[in-house]
């Protein structure tokens, strides 16, 4: 039995990542992963599919008699 643990890998370059006290890029490997990520927020690539509901929607949504049960 071990008592090795894995390094936890960059979730953008898969590097081996350092650990948080000497890392203040953590959970990623380095500042410039870390601000990728961010740049794949901003440029969409993390959007949920589908689109959000207008707040009109949501409002008629609650109006709406729920009598079909
Ligand atoms: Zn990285």
């Amino acid at each position: 039995m071990s008592e090795k643990k894995p390094s936890p890998q960059c979730p953008i370059c898969r590097a081996p990542v350092p650990a948080l006290n000497i890392n203040s890029a953590f959970p990623f490997c380095s500042p410039r992963c870390k601000s990728e990520d961010l740049g794949k927020w901003f440029g969409g690539e993390y959007q949920v599919p589908g689109r959000a509901a207008s707040p009109e929607e949501i409002v008629e949504e609650v109006r709406r008699p729920r009598d079909d049960h």
